[in-house]
């Protein structure tokens, strides 16, 4: 085949030909899967915290594909490592290493301020990530009251749809349909530190935390109660780990949310922002005792540590590193809290750098993100009173401006039409 000839079918399968949104939208319900509902626009370009629908309007992104574009669209630097990368070397499997997968362990031990023996193991995904959690806590049976089976998690956790990861997760909309689930694990109450002194006993292998609550809506844990968490897991033995797909990568304006409670844990996973768009996942396992649970032939991957996906997280904490990202999260995000807070129907502000959940003062919030995106605004509704934003790292002031002059006008679009009388009346 000759390069003309080749040329003209990457047009035809990447070029997006003038169709409206609503006939790529017709051709969506046509040919996928229907687990997401129908998608509200189809986006087709992006440009730092800008996207652009197929109908050529424009939106700034504050929802960053759930937490994941940490640089934004399309940031030139991580799309050149990637394509060089994709030059070199795209997949070599785990039968061989390369030089971006080991050198991106090594950088996350060095961030996450992980212990001598410390060790990663890299997946594709969130849920992937927590797999291989649940099965390293699996493998911490031994204890002195015979094996370990209880595995606690928070009543609200999200940590994922596969089946070890959706045991884990509490709601129960999500479970129900699949089970049986593989067993052993509890839901104990969120933040209630009666409620996990009474849970942690010599019997139990592992809790799983999110230091923050994002599908939840955004609810942080008390640094007190990670400590206590931390006290409790050493103590009878088990594993402390955390859930920090959503709030690493410096969401939070921290490295790693954890951090800022100065808690280590046993082990830590990540995914979303990890590859600034790009899907990586991984697991941290700190000190040696916790690393030398998973042996050879225990778990593996295909595409996990791939060498593309691998330097692509290496370009993300490379910039966020160079650009003093976290700083500049942790400004933004003040900055939108307390523009926030001051809003007439906002009720709460709950922020962490970037990552912040706003409740409003009626059951509007999906009705919100409706008038949102037609005011040219993405974000999204984890509850029906609340509202998410996890926009970009890269955030401007100016951006965030634009949405806090918005906000007043698309809360009064969406009450006025909740309550305006409806032709049955
Ligand atoms: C999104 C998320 C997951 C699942 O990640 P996927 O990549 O969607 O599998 C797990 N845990 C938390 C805290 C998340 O926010």
């Amino acid at each position: 085949m000759n390069r003309h000839s080749l040329e003209a079918r990457e047009e035809n399968l990447l070029d997006t030909p003038a169709a409206s949104g609503a006939e790529w939208l017709a051709r969506y319900s046509g040919a996928m899967l229907n687990v997401f509902g129908t998608p509200q626009r189809v986006l087709v370009r992006g440009a730092g915290a800008l996207v652009w629908d197929a109908d050529g309007k424009e939106y700034l992104d504050l929802l960053g594909g759930i937490a994941v574009n940490a640089l934004g669209h399309a940031h030139p630097f991580v799309t050149s490592v990637i394509s060089s990368q994709l030059a070199t070397l795209g997949h070599v499997s785990n039968f061989f290493a390369s030089p971006p997968q080991i050198a991106l362990a090594e950088k996350l031990l060095q961030l996450t301020g992980a212990p001598e023996g410390s060790k990663v193991f890299f997946t594709n995904s969130g849920t992937e990530s927590n797999e291989a959690a649940f099965k390293l806590a699996r493998r911490n049976a031994d204890g002195p009251d015979g094996p370990r089976r209880k595995i606690i998690a928070l009543e609200g956790a999200f940590h994922g749809r596969t089946m070890g990861a959706l045991a884990l997760t509490a709601k129960q909309a999500y479970r129900e349909p699949f089970e049986p689930l593989p067993g052993g694990v509890v839901h104990i109450p969120f933040n209630d530190a009666d409620a996990l002194r009474a849970a942690v006993d010599s019997q139990t292998a592992a809790v799983f935390l999110e230091p923050i609550q994002g599908e939840a809506g955004v609810k942080p844990l008390d640094a007190e109660y990670l400590r206590l968490a931390r006290e409790l897991c050493t103590e009878h033995g088990a594993l402390l780990i955390v859930d920090e797909v959503q709030t690493g990568v410096g969401r939070t304006g921290a490295w790693f949310a954890i951090q800022e409670s100065g808690v280590l844990p046993d082990a830590m996973t990540l995914a979303k922002g990890l590859g600034g768009g790009f899907p990586i996942g991984a697991l941290v396992t700190f000190g040696e005792k916790t690393s030398a649970l998973l042996n050879p032939g225990q778990h593996g991957t295909t595409f996990g540590g791939n060498p593309v996906g691998t330097a692509a997280a290496l370009a993300t904490l490379h910039v966020i590193e160079q650009q003093g990202l976290l700083a500049q999260v942790r400004a933004t995000g003040e900055h939108l809290k307390a523009g926030l807070a001051a809003l007439d129907g906002v009720t709460e502000v709950r922020q962490r750098g970037l990552l912040i959940g706003l409740d409003l003062d009626a059951d509007v919030a999906p009705a919100f993100v409706t008038a949102a995106l037609d005011a040219g605004f993405i974000l999204n509704a984890p509850g029906p009173r609340t509202l998410r934003l996890a926009p970009p790292l890269i955030l401007s002031v100016e951006q965030a401006d634009r949405f806090l002059a918005a906000f007043p006008a698309i809360l009064s679009t969406v009450l006025s039409a909740a309550s305006a009388p409806t032709a049955a009346e």
